[in-house]
């Protein structure tokens, strides 16, 4: 993939309500503010699209003002993670008007195939704004709905086409979509809006919580729903013998008051972190977590090692995830603006601090460093993740193979060059087991670098034949 490839993992909404939906979609991208800060936007239809997007928090690009404006019953929103946002219209939902009429999307995801499909409809004659994955999506849609005259059936040929990760909500004209690859690699959930008042499909639990709705379901990787007056119409567009659900939703991406294929983050979090304790003990005086991701994770592996957990180390909650900042200068300033001991807590300490991952080593160095000059005698890591060694290439923001700290490193190097006494990552089977899924229902392409897609240059986790897909 090329270095500078738009990287997207993101949330998605799509609703429909008996009243207007952008102020529902505004409050559930809020919720899922988490999973991108780079850029939000809103549409909606009634009898023509509206559109509202830009770069910045949800409430940096909209507010009261437009909600009038947005008027509405359907919707999809979008929230942008860590997009080179050169261009603007980049941002999504994306849509076009076409000849059978409006159509947007917002995607969560990554279409690895996505080259190879925009090439061909150059061939066509197709003439492309933006090159985009969605733009060609939108292409391919509109000339088979145009052929069958049925937006299902033409949903899943398409879909049948794409090789990638997608959580996609889609608008056409007045009908709403919310689809999940064949893998189920990107979340995707389901729910009913309190008094009737609608329906909801959204990346995290979180945002049906928000909005007071009733969780119903997972969108099932390799379905496609129907968002109805009446609730959800299913499509099978073919799933896969296997799933491969990106582990790190459960590690870091997702926040951990959401639930996912069935399984709480924050318990996931905290099987990670007793789990890590047992393979990992550390004879130490005070556990403590790196706020906030690393929390449950911390309390997990206090539970199982016994040793108490406190928080010694403050952060800044106005201060946003420093990973996404576009330069190593920047990120290193961030970290320290970012998070500071409490030195009554850490001094004289032997202290083990959790986090759920390292990825440059950036935050590690810096936090092990802040630790000793707050007088802390020993500082023990303990990782929440298998080392990350290898690219995402389906939708985490970790794309450059050179960027990994631990890329053809050994545990000891990593542990100097991070300064600490110790260092313990949880093994793949301990993750495996915490999360409680089949290892071949994962995907681990990250840590382990074999893929559920076929991904070229790199290894595929377990050939898959073509029956595979119903
Ligand atoms: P680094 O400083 O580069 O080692 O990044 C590790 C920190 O960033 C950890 O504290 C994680 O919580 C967080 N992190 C890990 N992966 C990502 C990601 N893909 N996007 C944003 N933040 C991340």
């Amino acid at each position: 993939m090329e270095a500078d490839k738009v990287k997207e993992a993101c949330a998605v909404v799509a609703m429909r309500c008996k009243q207007d939906v952008a102020q529902y979609i505004y409050y559930a991208l809020r919720a899922l503010q988490h999973r991108g800060q780079e850029a939000s936007g809103i549409a909606v239809y009634s009898g023509g699209l509206k559109v509202k997007k830009g770069v910045g928090l949800v409430s940096d690009v909209m507010g009261p003002e437009d909600m009038d404006k947005l008027s509405g019953k359907v919707g999809i929103g979008h929230n942008y993670y860590s997009i080179k946002v050169s261009r603007p219209e980049n941002i999504q939902p994306q849509s076009l008007k076409t000849g059978i009429g409006d159509i947007a999307i917002a995607h969560n995801g990554i279409i690895v195939n996505s080259q190879l499909i925009i090439a061909q409809l150059k061939k066509e004659g197709k003439l492309f704004l933006l090159e985009s994955e969605e733009e060609a999506f939108i292409m391919r849609l509109t000339d088979t709905i145009r052929a069958t005259d049925d937006i299902a059936k033409s949903i899943k040929t398409v879909c049948k086409e794409l090789i990638g990760s997608y959580a996609f909500a889609l608008l056409v004209n007045d009908r709403v979509f919310a689809i999940r690859d064949p893998y189920g690699i990107r979340p995707l959930c389901l729910g009913k809006l309190p008094d009737g008042k609608g329906f909801i499909a959204a990346s995290e639990s979180v945002a049906l919580d928000v909005l007071g709705a009733e969780f119903i379901r997972d969108v099932m990787p390799g379905e496609a729903v129907e968002i109805t007056e009446d609730g959800f119409k299913s499509i099978n567009i073919g799933a896969s013998i296997n799933r491969a659900h990106c582990f790190f939703e459960w590690v870091y991406f997702a926040r951990a008051d959401s639930v996912i294929d069935g399984m709480s983050v924050y318990e996931a979090r905290k099987r990670i972190g007793w789990r890590l304790a047992k393979e990992a003990p550390a004879i130490a005086d005070v556990v403590m977590p790196i706020p906030d991701s690393g929390r449950a994770h911390a309390y997990g592996y206090a539970l199982g090692s016994g040793i108490k957990m406190n928080e010694g180390l403050m952060k800044n909650r106005y201060i946003h995830r420093t990973f996404i900042m576009p330069t190593q200068d920047a990120r290193e300033i961030s970290v320290r603006e970012k998070m500071n001991p409490v030195r009554a807590v850490v001094e004289g300490k032997r202290v083990v601090i959790v986090d759920d991952s390292i990825v440059r080593g950036t935050t590690m160095k810096k936090i092990v460093k802040m630790l000793r000059d707050a007088g802390a005698t020993e500082v023990h890591v303990r990782i929440g993740s298998p080392p990350l060694i290898s690219p995402c290439y389906l939708g985490i923001d970790m794309t450059n193979r050179d960027q990994f700290i631990a890329d053809h490193r050994s545990i000891d190097d990593i542990r100097k060059e991070i300064g600490s006494d110790s260092l313990a990552y949880i093994t793949i089977e301990g993750l495996v087991e915490a999360l409680n899924f089949e290892k071949e229902n994962l995907c681990l392409g990250c840590v382990t670098g074999e893929y559920p897609v076929n991904i070229p240059g790199e290894r595929r986790r377990f050939q898959q034949t073509l029956e595979g897909f119903t």
